[in-house]
């Protein structure tokens, strides 16, 4: 929706009902008023969002080495890379439904492997789906069904903010007996600022690296079984396995790019056992917070397109998944690809340091100013233009609106029109 507010000297537009881009929640309450191309959250943003909203500046010219070029120079400059190419690998990935599948359309005949900037904590999840199944829930029945949340590790009020306001302490409720008896429980290092849930938080208070067998003891509370729990950690364990016994519905919430990297796996498999072990006589499910910088729409575009989720090369005779050997990092620090393509339309990370060719299709943020590059200016999804994105729950996907004209391309039509030059 669009509402002009009269200014003689500078117009200023609002949009209501806008998507924000800039976490995997994907709110879609937000006000946002444009004034030329600066824009600034009006209503139901949250620091995350208004920081992100008020420096996205419209990228710069196309660069070759630095060097201002014509768009038509610079995706030929580009295409010639990837004609060059023997391997290369395609990575960022921070794009939107459209962008994911034009990016995929040009991996395949330029034989790329695919990875995602958060692609190696995602796949700490994907691993555990593979491995021993997951029971997982949707952030409307967190809102609407759960009676007790646990949060696993996760600092909501940091990393996403508006989780408490949606899901923990919302407005309304299908279930409003569900709502008004809601506990929560903060499992793991106190967060760096309290969470503003409206809700009285209650904690089992451990170290990070303590979370798994804070889980362990859980378990065997739940069991009547004797564990090694001792301390604030016991009394917290034995209050939290109290309450899950009163609970009609406990949700394990958790971020797995929280974890650190040897433990991501082990706690989100202890949380399943768990979740597995709580539902023989009552409810419980899970529910892991990321997939942002489109994240999730990565893995789900490559999922529906490859049968695969990322870390998918396109190198040999056929589709090749290794969420191990394709770890962007790995494959650069092993010198295992001859050029990188670089996708961030979303976030201010910058294209990794290499010496192999780069091409960056990227937002302001993102500019590349180096020798044996190319930048090509992308749009960012939901700014300027539209286009979809996949909620971090990963059963909706969101529309995104248009909110300034700025001229500039979505990385789709870069993408496409790179295949068309790249054959
Ligand atoms: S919580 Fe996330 S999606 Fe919601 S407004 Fe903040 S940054 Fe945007």
């Amino acid at each position: 929706m669009l509402k002009k507010l009269a200014s003689v000297s500078s117009p200023l537009i609002t949009h209501t009902a806008v998507t924000c881009p800039f976490c995997g929640l994907l709110c879609d309450d937000l006000a946002i008023a444009v004034s030329d191309t600066q824009l600034t959250v009006t209503q139901n943003g949250c620091p995350k969002a208004s920081a992100a909203f008020r420096a996205a500046d419209v990228p710069g010219p196309p660069l070759i080495n630095g060097q201002p070029a014509t768009l038509n120079a610079a995706l030929d400059a580009a295409a010639r890379i990837l004609k060059r190419s023997q391997q290369p690998l395609f990575a960022g990935l921070g794009t939107d439904v459209a962008g994911m599948r034009a990016l995929l359309a040009l991996a395949e005949p330029c034989h790329a492997i695919v990875d995602h900037l958060h692609g190696a904590t995602m796949a700490r999840q994907v691993r555990v789906l593979q491995s021993r199944g997951l029971t997982t829930t949707t952030l409307a029945e967190v809102r609407n069904r759960a009676d007790l949340v646990v949060l696993l590790g996760v600092d909501i009020q940091a990393d996403f903010p508006r989780f408490a306001e949606i899901c923990l302490t919302p407005a309304e409720s299908l279930a409003p007996e569900r709502l008004a008896t809601r506990r929560v429980f903060q499992v793991g290092p106190t967060a760096s600022k309290p969470p503003k849930t409206g809700a009285r938080m209650e904690r089992v208070t451990c170290a990070a690296s303590e979370l798994r067998e804070t889980l362990s003891a859980l378990r065997a509370e739940l069991r009547g079984r004797p564990h090694r729990a001792a301390g604030r950690i016991r009394t917290g364990v034995i209050l939290l396995a109290q309450a899950i016994r009163a609970a009609h519905y406990t949700v394990f919430v958790w971020a797995p790019g929280a974890f650190a990297a040897l433990d991501g796996d082990l706690i989100i498999g202890s949380a399943c056992e768990l979740i597995a072990e709580i539902n023989r006589d009552r409810r419980a499910a899970g529910l892991a917070l990321g997939g942002n910088d489109g994240g999730q729409t990565a893995l789900a575009v490559c999922t529906w397109i490859t049968g695969y989720p990322l870390q998918v090369s396109f190198v040999g005779a056929t589709l090749d998944f290794d969420p191990l050997r394709y770890q962007t990092t790995r494959l650069l620090a092993d010198d295992a690809v001859d050029a990188l393509l670089w996708l961030s339309t979303f976030s201010s990370q910058p294209a990794p340091a290499t010496h192999v060719p780069r091409i960056v299709i990227g937002n302001a943020a993102s500019t590349l100013v180096a020798p044996n590059s190319v930048f090509l200016p992308a749009g960012t999804p939901g700014l300027d233009h539209t286009g979809q994105l996949v909620r971090t729950d990963a059963v909706v996907t969101l529309p995104l609106q248009r909110l300034r004209e700025t001229g500039t391309s979505s990385a789709a039509t870069l993408l496409l029109e790179l295949a068309r030059r790249a054959r």
